[in-house]
């Protein structure tokens, strides 16, 4: 959906920082987006035509799935819930466990943010394993709403994410592969 243009300019945005934070791992700082205002408008403006009359609301993944979210959100002109990570909102607050390589998670939301029925993006920067975004997408639907769609700025291929997130039936779109 996004135009060869626009992969391209993000492609030499995003920086590539082998071995960090750990050995094996290819970091990908995203962060030179925010220096590049017309940039950062244009990746919102694709993310909103994905969505657009697909979904009622968007759920961002603390912390930078609330960078792009929140515009997203806005563009669209529907509700912003933030998914944090366990401990960050006042209660009362529905939470989903999940495994990490080593020990588990846990994140939530408020408690009534998400209405029973509702369609939800489920939006953060970069999908690698899927496993945060798996458990965003339970909790979600522990709520009696469906996940219509997921998105993200990066989707890293070799690391079967997609695969992970078939079973929500929902849209998967990723701008930029690698
Ligand atoms: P996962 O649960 O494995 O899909 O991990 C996704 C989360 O970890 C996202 O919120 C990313 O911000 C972060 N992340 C994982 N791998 C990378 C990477 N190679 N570069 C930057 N962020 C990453």
């Amino acid at each position: 959906m996004a135009s060869q243009e626009l992969i391209k300019r993000l492609e030499e945005t995003i920086e590539n920082f082998p071995d960090f934070p750990i050995p094996g791992i290819q970091f990908k700082d995203i962060s030179p987006i925010f220096l590049d205002p017309k940039l950062y408008e244009d990746v919102i403006a694709d993310m909103a035509a994905f969505s657009k009359g697909k979904v009622d609301a968007v759920c961002g993944i603390e912390s930078r799935g609330y960078l792009f979210g929140i515009a997203i959100a806005v563009a669209l002109e529907v509700p912003f819930i933030l998914i944090r990570k366990k401990g960050k909102l006042p209660p009362p607050v529905i939470s989903e466990k999940y495994d990490l390589e080593y020990g588990s998670a846990e994140i939530e939301t408020r408690e009534g943010q998400i209405k029973k029925g509702q369609r939800i993006l489920i939006h953060d920067d970069l999908l690698a394993t899927g496993g945060t975004t798996e458990a965003a997408a339970k909790l979600v639907e522990k709520q009696g709403a469906a996940v219509a769609q997921f998105s993200f700025l990066i989707g890293l291929k070799d690391l079967n994410g997609t695969e992970r997130l078939k079973k929500f039936g929902a849209e998967v779109y990723s701008i930029l592969e690698y």
